[in-house]
C-alpha cells in the first residue's frame, strides 16, 4: 500500500474516533526526510483544512526560508489533530486553549502511526505538546532540550529528534526569539551536513 493510501486510512479512522471535532490532518510531501509537528490546528487551519496557515503559516514560511526549503518539500502535521477551543461565557467568543494531558494521550496513537508511515530522518517538534507526545513523557521540557539533536525510537525505528520552541511562544516572550533563531540556524547546519 502506498504512503498516501496508508495515511488516508489513518485519517479516516481518526475522523471516526473524533467525530464532531473540527479536524485538520497532516499535509505535504510523504517522502520528506523532515517531519514538522505542531500543537493543534486553530481557526484559520480549520477554515482552510490545512495545518499552519494564517499567522502560523507566516512563521512557518520564515522558518522554511532559513532552512532553504519549500513547504511542499516537507510534511507538516499536529500532535492534536482537532481544534482545542473554549467559549468565553460572558462574550460568547471562541478562543484556542492548551491541550490537556488526556488529549495528548488520546491523540498519540495517530501521531505515532503517522510517523511510522512517513518515516522521516528528523522529526522537528514545535513546543512542549508535540515533544511530550513523541517521546511519550509528560515531564519532557522544551526548555531543557531545544536546539539539540536527540534520538527517539518508535515502533522499533530510530529517528532524529530536534525540538524547537513553538514559534507562537516567541510572540509572547521576546527573549526567546534569539534562542529560536539560533536553534533554526543550527538545524540548517544539521540538515546540510
Ligand atoms: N497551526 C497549526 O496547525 N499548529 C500549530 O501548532 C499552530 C498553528
Amino acid at each position: 500500500m502506498s504512503k498516501s493510501e496508508q495515511l488516508n486510512i489513518l485519517y479516516i479512522r481518526y475522523r471516526e474516533e473524533f467525530q464532531g471535532e473540527e479536524i485538520v490532518v497532516g499535509d505535504g510531501n510523504h517522502d520528506s526526510s523532515l517531519l514538522l509537528i505542531g500543537e493543534a490546528p486553530g481557526k484559520d487551519e480549520v477554515a482552510n483544512s490545512k495545518p499552519f496557515v494564517g499567522m502560523a503559516g507566516k512563521n512557518l514560511a520564515q522558518f522554511l526560508e532559513v532552512l532553504g526549503l519549500k513547504r511542499d518539500e516537507i510534511y507538516i502535521t499536529n500532535a492534536i489533530k482537532h481544534r482545542l477551543s473554549k467559549i468565553n461565557p460572558s462574550t460568547g467568543r471562541v478562543s484556542n486553549r492548551p491541550a490537556t494531558r488526556e488529549e495528548i494521550e488520546k491523540n498519540r496513537n495517530c501521531l505515532i502511526n503517522e510517523i511510522d508511515i512517513i518515516r522521516p530522518g528528523i522529526i522537528v517538534t514545535l513546543g512542549n505538546v508535540p515533544l511530550r507526545s513523541v517521546v511519550g513523557d509528560h515531564k519532557a521540557s522544551i526548555g531543557e532540550v531545544h536546539g539539540t539533536l536527540g534520538k527517539v525510537s518508535l515502533k522499533g525505528i530510530e529517528y532524529g529528534l530536534y525540538p524547537l520552541y513553538h514559534p507562537a511562544s516567541i510572540i509572547y516572550n521576546a527573549s526567546l526569539k534569539e534562542i529560536y533563531v539560533n536553534d533554526v540556524e543550527n538545524l540548517k547546519r544539521i540538515i546540510k551536513a
